[in-house]
């Protein structure tokens, strides 16, 4: 699944290639991609509309078009956005018969497709259709991430203080507490090992559990992590192929995550797996300390 890394690498390549570009036409192959919305209630309010920008929030893509809309879109599984050129371009009338499986993988795959005034088209594939769209008013944008995602890891606001306040009095493991969006936005499994490991914490430490020098060290962990990630051009494990229809580097440059069995980049253990949240955890129990539950505070009694 892609996370922050893969978005945040899609977000950077198609950016510069999508700002001033015209939507001549939106065309939706999958009415699951933007329900509850009608598809021809979406294309018509997308068509003729100029984007303004690329963006990101935690794991979501944000389409910035004018007049004040913003196309939101998760790319969930196995989602990705791929900007199409010269002659791999599908004849318009296609779409609808391509979707339905005539022609190759991306292309059977295919949910959506934006038709661009400099002839281009950005196409959202996706094998399994978790992937989604919505369209929100800028101005309804905070209000609708607010119950979402917390903070941005790649902001001034991510600071040990606020993995603090964050990580106060939780008791689930650590390696839950960072899935959790609406703790810490964008990261997802693969980063949230990489992360523990970077920090030297094991994934099953109760997040309450963290001390100070704990909190800085996880934060910095967090960053580094996602910050390697990117400069990975993200992991191509499974589906993931980046803006340019590209796999990433970053699946070859993972410290412990898929690494069961191996040894330890730090220390003489083996990397271990074990199923956390029912997703597949990846740790070192040679250096990764495994921190106790805090005993509650007894109030003072006189
Ligand atoms: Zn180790």
């Amino acid at each position: 699944m892609p996370e922050l890394p893969e978005v945040e690498t899609v977000c950077r390549q198609l950016e510069p290639e999508l700002e001033g570009r015209r939507i001549e036409r939106l065309e939706i192959y999958d009415p699951r991609w933007c329900r509850p919305t009608m598809p021809t209630e979406l294309e018509g309010a997308v068509a003729g509309r100029t984007i303004e920008r690329l963006g990101r929030r935690g794991k979501y893509l944000l389409l910035g078009l004018d007049r004040g809309l913003t196309l939101v879109m998760h790319l969930r599984m196995t989602g990705n956005l791929v900007l199409v050129e010269g002659e791999d371009r599908l004849d318009p009338s296609e779409g609808m018969r391509l979707y339905e499986g005539e022609r190759s993988t991306s292309e059977r795959h295919l949910r959506a497709r934006f038709l661009l005034d400099d002839g281009r088209e950005l196409w959202f594939t996706d094998p399994r259709r978790f992937g989604e769209a919505r369209l929100i008013e800028d101005d309804a944008l905070d209000a609708h991430f607010a119950s979402r995602l917390g903070v941005e890891p790649l902001s001034g606001e991510f600071t040990p203080q606020a993995l603090a306040e964050i990580a106060a009095g939780r008791t689930a493991p650590l390696k839950s507490f960072l899935l959790d969006q609406k703790g810490i936005a964008g990261v997802g499994n693969i980063y949230a090992d990489e992360a523990l490991f970077r920090a030297r914490l094991h994934p099953l430490s109760p997040a309450g559990s963290m001390k100070a020098d704990h909190h800085e060290a996880l934060r910095d962990a967090v960053v580094a992590a996602l910050e390697a990630g990117i400069d990975g051009g993200g992991a191509s494990i499974d589906d993931y192929r980046d803006g340019r229809g590209e796999k990433g580097r970053m699946q070859d440059e993972f410290l412990v995550h898929t690494r069961e069995g191996e040894s330890c980049p730090r220390c003489d253990g083996t990397v271990e797996r074990i199923v956390v949240s029912g997703r597949s955890t990846y740790f070192c129990p040679g250096c990764q300390v495994r921190l106790r539950r805090r005993p509650r505070r007894r109030r003072a009694r006189k």
